[in-house]
């Protein structure tokens, strides 16, 4: 499903490059669980954003399921993530302006979606992440655990196939924490190939695998289970 060879990203500013990424090859097959983790500033978050389709590599292939992608137009990136990605962030990156039911909508809008097809999905994932009952509230309104069931419900809503998530529990407390990993671990079971960003050691527990990244490059590769 997704395959990187010597994947390469530079950030460069006026008088200073920054080597993100050094040559990152890795492989993830579909139905698989997988944890990047490494230490603040190796490139973790960069690499899933390349992955996500959200940049390009400077340099190296990226191929998603058959096709090479590395070296779309924005355009073309947004039209692929459709239906095919879902996001997840740390921050959990809710539109303030929308309340629960029309954020998890979005992501139907943009694939043109029927009115009733899209009310029927929405309902079901809300229902599903046991949010429902807060259908008509805003993200402000709810607590940290619940916007991050919200964000998820988001970004499953058009079943994709594959799901990205940055450090997931980062800003939960153990309890909701624990709650996101059990609903992630349900998602792939039921298919989903899962990429995650994570520091922690119990959150890559719950994951097949562990790619460790240092300054760029993939140092480290084990199976959990
Ligand atoms: P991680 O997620 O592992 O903490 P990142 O992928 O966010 O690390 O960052 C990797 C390196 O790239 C860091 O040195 C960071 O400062 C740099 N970096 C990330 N994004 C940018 C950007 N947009 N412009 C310049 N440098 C960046
Ligand atoms: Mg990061």
């Amino acid at each position: 499903m997704i395959k990187t060879e010597k994947l390469t990203k530079v950030f460069r500013t006026e008088d200073i490059e920054t080597f993100a990424l050094n040559g990152v090859d890795i492989h993830v097959k579909k139905g698989e669980f997988v944890a990047i983790m490494g230490p603040s500033g190796c490139g973790k978050s960069t690499l899933l954003n390349i992955i996500g389709l959200l940049d390009n590599p400077s340099e190296g292939i990226y191929n998603f399921n058959g096709t090479d992608v590395s070296n779309l137009k924005e355009k073309d990136r947004t039209q692929f993530r459709k239906g095919n990605i879902g996001f997840v962030f740390q921050s959990f990156n809710l539109i303030d302006e929308l309340n629960v039911h029309d954020n998890v909508e979005l992501p139907l809008l943009y694939l043109k979606m029927k009115t009733s097809e899209r009310k029927k999905r929405v309902d079901e994932v809300l229902g599903r992440m046991k949010i429902g009952h807060r259908a008509k509230h805003f993200p402000q309104q709810l607590s940290g655990g619940q916007q991050q069931r919200v964000a998820i419900s988001r970004a499953v809503v058009a079943n994709p196939g594959l799901i990205l998530a940055d450090e997931p529990t980062g800003n939960l407390d153990t309890k909701n924490g624990i709650e996101v990993m059990n609903l992630l671990t349900e998602l792939n079971q039921e298919g989903a190939t899962i990429l995650m960003v994570t520091h922690s050691d119990r959150d890559a527990g719950f994951a097949h695998r562990t790619i460790n990244l240092l300054d760029g490059q993939v140092i480290l590769e084990k199976s959990t289970s």
